[in-house]
């Protein structure tokens, strides 16, 4: 088949996910037909610098044999099987213990689902069992953050703060609060504050949130340590030790979205360990298995955990997947891999600072009003040089930057007029050079075509 014959297939029968329907029916997809090492290569032939790690997940980098390897093995030795009614299998066991290892010495204990939109309505329903089972039932309010993202399933996007998908997601999960971002940039530079003062502010609304509230009725809070997509929004220094503060004057629990900062993206296993958080649960995905299959999970801490052991009864929840033998042979050769390569310390060490002192160069760009980075996620914040302000959103500068980078053989994903980045964590210094010529090519071409647009 050839590209046009896909596009028509496409168009004809596949609804795709977060995707305007009929817009992509007239424009037609982009067919990816292989990955090598950063890469990804398209039925067209062209080779694009995959600047997202597919979305945020392919951390080894495409065409690993190793994992090839892991899952034919597990698929000739067991395929399937579940972990429900007594019975359990070697890979989940072993990829137990190696997560629990890997993870801060109070998380001992792993749930495993299919995705990470699934590990956060495990989340739900574990912070609410706990509660009931500690006998403050009433404990049931969980407090999320305005564009926040966690998942896509009625309990995920209820946690999350995507007003968009709120608009459309029917009647949410009742009981989930949000509270203000810390993203600076968007929200605390326009209100004129210096950027730790903004930091604590956020803290404080939390506080105020849990107040109004009621502490005696809040289970959790949940967060990102490093917002994905949300923008790659990084916090202002004051920001974590200033919550941390907070939740530890009130008895709430703390989940730690990790689906995307776990698994080296911040030079840490964790971006918990970065930000010295010390989380009751930590949703995890996507990294996991550097995206080869489909695998997440929940590490519980012994606090949790040892309630829900010693006093819970049966907790009905699980999925077929949970465990999946063949996903949790991928994921601990993943994981196997990342030890014995040193990924995670070579991001902190040497590819995130490297990264950083490149990317900061982009920040004189005239489109360009921030420019940060932390490990191996960036951004870059788009504004009009003629003001120092924002676009107009219906300009959509993002989108026409992003589509730009993409013909020139660059992935790098727009959220509104911020630009990110997330690449492989086997990216080389010379693919990091790279990445940030093309993203330079492509913003002074975005600029070109706005002065075009704006002197039409
Ligand atoms: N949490 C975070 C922080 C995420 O970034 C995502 C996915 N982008 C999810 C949860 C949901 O994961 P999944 O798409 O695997 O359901």
């Amino acid at each position: 088949m050839q590209t046009p014959d896909y596009q028509r297939l496409d168009r004809a029968h596949h609804l795709h996910p977060f995707t305007d329907f009929k817009a992509l029916g007239e424009e037609g997809s982009r067919i990816i037909e292989r990955g090598e090492g950063v890469y990804i290569i398209d039925s067209e032939g062209n080779r694009i610098l995959d600047g997202m790690a597919g979305l945020w997940c392919v951390n080894l980098g495409y065409g690993r044999e190793e994992l090839v390897e892991a899952a034919a093995a597990q698929m000739r030795q067991l395929p399937y099987y579940n972990n429900f009614f007594k019975t359990t299998h070697p890979p989940a066991v072993k990829l137990a213990e190696t997560l629990c290892r890997l993870a801060p010495g109070h998380l001992n204990r792993v749930f495993f689902t299919g995705s990470g939109s699934e590990a956060n309505d495990t989340v739900l329903r574990m912070v609410r069992r706990y509660w009931a089972l500690k006998g403050q039932p009433e404990k049931q309010w969980v407090i999320g953050r305005e564009n926040a993202y966690h998942g896509s399933t009625v309990a995920g996007l209820s946690l999350g703060g995507m007003a968009p998908m709120h608009a459309q997601g029917g009647p949410l999960v009742p009981k989930i609060a949000h509270v203000r971002q810390p993203w600076w940039f968007g929200e605390g530079r326009s209100e004129g504050q210096d950027p730790e003062a903004f930091g604590r502010d956020c803290a404080a609304a939390l506080e105020a949130k849990i107040l109004e509230l009621g502490e005696e009725n809040v289970a959790a809070f949940i967060a990102e340590p490093v917002q994905g997509a949300g923008g790659a929004i990084i916090p202002p220094a004051s920001y974590w030790p200033a919550v941390k503060a907070v939740l530890a004057k009130y008895d709430i629990l703390l989940v730690a979205d990790e689906v995307i900062c776990g698994f080296g993206r911040l030079g840490e296993w964790f971006g918990s360990v970065h930000y010295g958080l010390e989380p009751d649960l930590m949703p995890i995905a996507k990294g996991l298995s550097s995206g080869y299959l489909p695998i997440g999970g929940v590490l519980v801490g012994d606090r949790v955990a040892d309630t829900l052991i010693e006093e819970g009864g049966e907790f009905f929840h699980g999925f077929t997947y949970s465990g999946h033998p063949t996903c949790a042979a991928v994921a601990l050769k993943n994981l196997e891999l990342m030890e014995a390569e040193g990924v995670v310390e070579r991001v902190r060490d040497d590819l995130g600072p490297y990264l950083a002192q490149r990317w900061q160069a982009l920040g004189a760009h005239p489109l360009v009003g921030e420019a940060r980075s932390l490990g191996l996620i960036g951004a870059l914040e788009l504004i009009d040089p003629a003001t120092g302000e924002r676009f107009d959103e219906s300009l959509a500068v993002g989108n026409l930057c992003r589509d730009l980078c993409f013909a020139s053989g660059l992935v790098m994903r727009s959220v509104g007029d911020t630009m990110i980045i997330s690449p492989p964590l086997v990216i080389t210094h010379a693919e990091i050079d790279e990445l940030v010529d093309k993203a330079r090519a492509a913003l002074d071409a975005t600029l070109a075509r706005l002065a075009d647009t704006l002197t039409e």
